[in-house]
């Protein structure tokens, strides 16, 4: 590997940042946070489709006998075959579809496809009653618009496309059976006109949703992350080790903790200057997250050049190999200045596991990886020491600074 030459870009942006001055006009951020909003926004929209579909189910029953009552049986037997036998079955399996868990991913479309044959089947109703004769009021068909765009939750690309397929529908069949033209001109307006309102809210719905998500994100990484790296801070160190310990608690898991110390970090900033070292603790912060792979597993700017990472669960006899990788990943980098007057940077690292289960206080495992740490350094620095299910009386810190 190439050494890499200081200064880097010495800021962490984040992507939530980015993604705010970037605007969101268009309704689509990048990949990755794209796919965080639609998880996010999953479950409220999970609620409110499914409220619009029980209300929908029993609105369109209560019409089926409104039907019956009100215009002769020539019309009435179709239009409630349309809301019995289409409408309500469509609106029925997507429900279903929203109970299963398994059935997540397809849920969107479901929606989207319900929703153009509800649209369709209502616009049908209209369409029929008139061509037999006993026109039903077309007025609920101008309801689609806003129900579709602002109750459920579907992405407003498509909630857009399933309005305009309905619309389509409209346009192009009720001219044929409508004979008033007056009537005509008012219908076809209307509908126009709550299109282009249920669009407009649809869409300043899913930017207000937007901005949130971003602002939340943001406020989250404020509190989590560390302002320089980009990595977990010492607060989200904290809250997670003890999250872990008591999770291999009720496991009878372990659970591994790296220290790591940046080696002769002050000559380093005296050489270079600080812009210079915050670049190289960057690039150190970057290798650690490289090696906090498991869902679990947690890399954390401890503070200052010193840095942690939480393994859950890991194989004793794999520690040593595992704090290994993570100093030589950092040698790799060769991180010098561009006139490399001094040795690339190296780490300490102390590391140790320890089962909760034996010693109940999470406090007990970043003592043993500090006293592995100062072993480390003691021993002569760029190197890694193992404590690996140390005794009660390990645990005494030497307390002989080192030299
Ligand atoms: P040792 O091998 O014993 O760890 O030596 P050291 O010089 O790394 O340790 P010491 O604790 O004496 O100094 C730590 C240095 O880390 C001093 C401080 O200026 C530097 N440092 C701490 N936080 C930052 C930071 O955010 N940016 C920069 N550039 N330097 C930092
Ligand atoms: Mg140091
Ligand atoms: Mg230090």
């Amino acid at each position: 590997m190439p050494p890499h030459h200081l200064p880097f870009d010495t800021t962490y942006t984040s992507p939530y940042r980015e993604a705010m001055e970037r605007g969101h006009a268009r309704l689509l951020f990048g990949p990755a946070l794209e796919a965080g909003f639609r998880d996010a926004q999953y479950l409220t929209n999970l609620a409110w489709m499914r409220w619009v579909s029980w209300i929908g189910i029993a609105t369109y029953l209560a019409f089926v006998a409104i039907d019956l009552a009100t215009i002769p049986l020539q019309a009435s037997r179709w239009t409630a075959a349309i809301r019995l036998l289409l409408i309500v079955p469509t609106l029925v399996v997507a429900l279903a579809v929203s109970y299963r868990t398994a059935s997540r991913a397809v849920l969107t479309p479901v929606v989207f496809l319900t929703a153009t044959v509800v649209g369709c089947g209502t616009v049908g109703i209209v369409v029929l009653s008139l061509a037999l004769g006993a026109p039903v009021p077309y007025e609920g068909t101008l309801l689609l618009p806003f129900v579709i765009h602002l109750l459920l939750g579907l992405p407003w690309r498509q909630a857009l496309g399933s309005n305009l397929i309905a619309l389509a529908m409209f346009v192009v069949l009720v001219p044929l059976v409508q004979p008033d033209r007056m009537i005509l001109t008012y219908q076809l307006s209307y509908m126009l006109l709550a299109n282009v309102l249920g669009a407009w809210g649809g869409y300043a719905l899913e930017h207000r949703a937007r901005a949130s998500f971003l602002t939340a994100g943001l406020l989250s990484e404020l509190a989590e992350r560390d302002g320089l790296t980009g990595i977990h801070n010492r607060r989200s160190f904290n809250d997670h080790l003890e999250r872990v310990w008591k999770q291999a608690a009720r496991e009878g898991g372990n659970v591994g903790l790296a220290l790591i110390d940046v080696d002769h970090f002050k000559q380093f900033n005296d050489r270079h200057g600080h812009g210079e070292g915050d670049a190289a603790l960057r690039a150190v912060a970057d290798v650690l997250g490289a090696h906090a792979n498991r869902p679990l597993d947690l890399a954390a700017r401890y503070g200052g050049e010193e840095f942690a990472l939480i393994w859950y669960d890991p194989q004793p006899d794999q520690l040593h190999a595992m704090g290994e990788r993570v100093r030589r990943d950092i040698a790799a980098l060769e991180l010098h200045a561009a006139d490399a007057r001094i040795d690339p940077i190296t780490v300490s690292a102390g590391v140790a596991v320890l089962r909760p289960r034996d010693i109940p206080r999470h406090t007990d495992l970043l003592r043993a990886a500090d006293i592995a740490l100062y072993q480390a350094k003691h021993g002569g620095r760029d190197r890694v020491v193992v404590l690996s299910h140390p005794a009660p009386g390990e645990l005494r810190f030497p307390g002989t600074p080192v030299s």
